[in-house]
């Protein structure tokens, strides 16, 4: 029998963000080798973390990139994304999630475009802490190292971060998974920033119990399984629900987090939860489970978006009404009609409001963080101020 989850720690979402190839892996990977040798945790290589979704699912685990940890007051889920084409999407998704980031920058790169993309999202999609990695300190020189260091401490200011006051630890994720006691201190180092700068959140465990389905999976002879992180509530087995987007009311009858049952789960869990009666094709990512009746969704909303400039990886033409991007909300994929009123225009670099009309219902409320794509990339982030129905 599997041992059942016990909640002895606050538990925080995390995640690394950056620049490809500026080493989140390999820190993550460095991360849970450092904790597991102090009894926090299990180690997971470099491959476990990279490998195919498919490969990683073991029995009811949760998505893919995800791996846990303790410090000594925490318990924390850590997201890394795979490849850079579903890095944006998945971080924008997901990070509504994130209590905190990690930032990763290449001491030897410096800040690189999606450095910016990603600290520019996180502030849109409500990441209100982010930490600050200067990898691969092993190989970089110390005064080219400080220049890094500014100029990654202006862009979070340049972004609401105070990036005065916040924590940037030069680090070797690579000499740390070599063993390097040095390196191996630098990791703990940034452990300990993360455990003192990121905040506990306040979890809404209270309301109305909501998660949007990140990924649905078929468990032999059990049934079909969502997985995702519980945005707010609490849900406990043999709770009714309600799957908005499939149209249909079920009963959660069995609830997992990492691989271990649970009775009950509550905001900022991430979990698989087993829905009785559904089949495999019968709900998506995108979908949102929840409460019967708590949620109403809608398609026309107005909005703030900030429309990312060239520079930041975004478009060097202006945007006018009747555009037609993708809207990624919560973890659906949208299409959606622009249209700008009065302004007729809005340019690269701007902030404007727009009303947008989705091809189809999704549970929105004011207030929820989203991604603006078009052609693979990110064009804008936003945020709903008013639902119109
Ligand atoms: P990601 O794309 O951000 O996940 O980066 P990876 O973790 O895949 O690392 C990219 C490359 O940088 C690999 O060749 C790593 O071995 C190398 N790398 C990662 N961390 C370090 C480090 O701390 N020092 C050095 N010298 N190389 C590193
Ligand atoms: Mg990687």
């Amino acid at each position: 029998p599997k041992t059942a989850y016990v909640r002895t720690k606050p538990h925080l979402n995390i995640g690394t963000m950056g620049h490809v190839d500026h080493g989140k892996t390999t820190l993550t990977a460095a991360i849970t080798k450092v904790l597991s040798e102090r009894g926090g945790g299990t180690f997971v290589p470099f491959d476990r973390i990279d490998r195919a979704p498919e490969e990683a699912l073991r029995g009811i685990t949760i998505n893919i990139s995800h791996v846990e940890y303790e410090t000594d007051t925490r318990h924390y889920a850590h997201v890394d994304m795979p490849g850079h084409a579903d890095y944006v999407k998945n971080m924008v998704t997901g990070a509504a999630q994130l209590d905190g980031a990690i930032l990763v920058v290449s001491a030897l790169d410096g800040i690189m475009p999606q450095t910016a993309e990603h600290v520019l999202l996180a502030r849109q999609v409500g990441v209100n802490h982010i930490v600050v990695a200067l990898n691969k300190a092993d190989a970089g020189d110390d005064e080219l190292t400080d220049l890094v260091e500014l100029e990654v401490r202006e862009l979070l200011t340049a972004h609401g971060y105070g990036g005065d006051a916040a924590p940037v630890v030069r680090v070797s994720g690579l000499k740390a998974l070599a063993g390097d006691p040095r390196w191996e201190a630098s990791v703990e180092a940034l452990l300990d920033a993360v455990d003192t700068y990121v905040p506990m959140p306040e979890r809404y465990v209270d309301a109305p119990f909501l998660l949007p389905v990140e990924n649905v999976l078929t468990i032999t002879g059990r049934g079909t399984v969502v997985t995702g992180a519980v945005e707010r509530g609490t849900v406990r087995v043999g709770d009714r629900v309600e799957v908005l987007g499939a149209d249909t009311e079920t009963v959660v009858t069995g609830l997992e987090t990492f691989g271990k049952p649970m009775d009950s789960a509550q905001a900022g869990d991430n979990v698989a939860l087993l829905l009785r009666g559904v089949p495999r094709d019968g709900v998506r990512r995108g979908h949102v489970v929840a409460a019967p009746g708590s949620v109403t969704p809608a398609r026309r909303f107005v909005a703030q978006v900030h429309v990312l400039s060239a520079k930041d990886g975004g478009r060097s033409t202006p945007l006018t009404s009747g555009y037609r991007p993708q809207f990624y909300l919560r973890t659906a994929d949208v299409v959606g009609d622009v249209d700008l009123g009065e302004a007729a225009v809005a340019r690269p670099g701007e902030t404007v409001t727009m009303t947008v009309e989705l091809g189809r219902d999704v549970p929105l409320e004011a207030g929820l963080g989203f991604a603006v794509r078009e052609g693979g990339r990110t064009v804008g982030a936003g945020t709903v101020s008013e639902v119109l129905g």
